[in-house]
């Protein structure tokens, strides 16, 4: 597995590999790998990808200036460790210095998908997200690049990137990866106490006793945003948003029926929480 900090190394390595005809995937994270991460370097294998490409960066355009960017978890070592196992072919492992140059002044801004939903509740956030994403690109020379559905409006904004900037490459979504318990898997979860953890079990629960037919609950009770949104505050947890939108637009949608996304960010204690379940 090669291991490249240098993003000119990466460039020139990845244009070779694609000029011999092979098929470059690009799992971009920010690591402190999970299963989560591992699904989507599993899904670029079973899509027959020649060089399958980790990047690992903790990208700080992403992160507003209260949230976590200086304490989210970092681990190169055991990400490295997870990466040769799970059958990636090279890891990129940039600094925000070589990724940033001095007086880096040009940004990436998708103008619709993201004016909502997580784009509203952290302004600049998909900002960020779309240029380290386009540079991401730019540098592995991806035949295609895999995300996870975990973060449904990332993936939607990210597609419409590649679709209006004309990015020669697919764009592969793969399905949420949850722990035994629900709880979708999230390096942040690390942040959680035994009982924080406990109480988000709350959002996958109420996302996965939908009823995907009749959109009833448990008690056979038509669901809503509304009713969701209590049952998380009940549990403890402080939301910061439920939105039921439609699945490919991200236009907000009354009520929550076939086509539709329903998307949840929540305050667990201090730790942001999302999850998501389209219908
Ligand atoms: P992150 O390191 O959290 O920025 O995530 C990197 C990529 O892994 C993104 O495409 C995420 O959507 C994806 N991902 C994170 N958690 C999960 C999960 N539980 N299931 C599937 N994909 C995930």
């Amino acid at each position: 597995m090669k291991i490249f900090r240098e993003p000119k190394k990466l460039q020139k390595w990845a244009a070779a590999r694609r000029l011999a005809g092979k098929k470059v995937a690009l799992v971009p994270t920010m690591g402190y790998l999970h299963e989560g991460h591992l699904s989507l370097i599993a899904a670029a294998k079973k899509k027959g990808a020649d060089e399958i490409v980790v990047s690992v960066f903790v990208n700080p355009v992403q992160f507003g200036p209260n949230e976590d960017y200086a304490t989210y978890p970092r681990d190169e070592k055991a990400d490295l460790a997870k990466c040769r196992a799970a059958g990636a072919t090279a890891v990129f492992f940039p600094t925000p210095a070589n990724m940033y140059l001095d007086g880096h002044s040009v940004y990436v801004n998708e103008e619709t998908l993201s004016a909502g939903l997580c784009g509203a509740r952290r302004p600049g956030h998909f900002r960020g997200v779309c240029t380290v994403v386009a540079k991401l690109f730019n540098l592995a020379h991806p035949t295609f690049a895999v995300f996870g559905q975990k973060d449904y409006q990332q993936a939607q904004v990210i597609k419409r990137m590649v679709r209006d900037l004309n990015f020669d490459l697919e764009i592969v979504v793969a399905p949420i990866v949850r722990e035994p318990t629900g709880l979708a898997r999230s390096s942040r979860n690390t942040y959680l106490s035994a009982e924080e953890k406990e109480r988000a079990l709350a959002i996958s629960r109420a996302l996965g006793e939908i009823d995907a037919q009749t959109f009833t609950d448990a008690k056979g009770r038509r669901v809503t945003t509304g009713a969701i949104a209590k049952k998380l505050e009940k549990a403890g947890l402080k939301v910061d948003y439920v939105a039921c939108v439609d699945a490919t637009t991200l236009a907000p949608r009354r009520a929550i029926g076939k086509g539709t996304c329903v998307l949840v960010a929540a305050y667990d204690g201090r730790t942001r929480l999302i999850d998501n379940r389209v219908f």
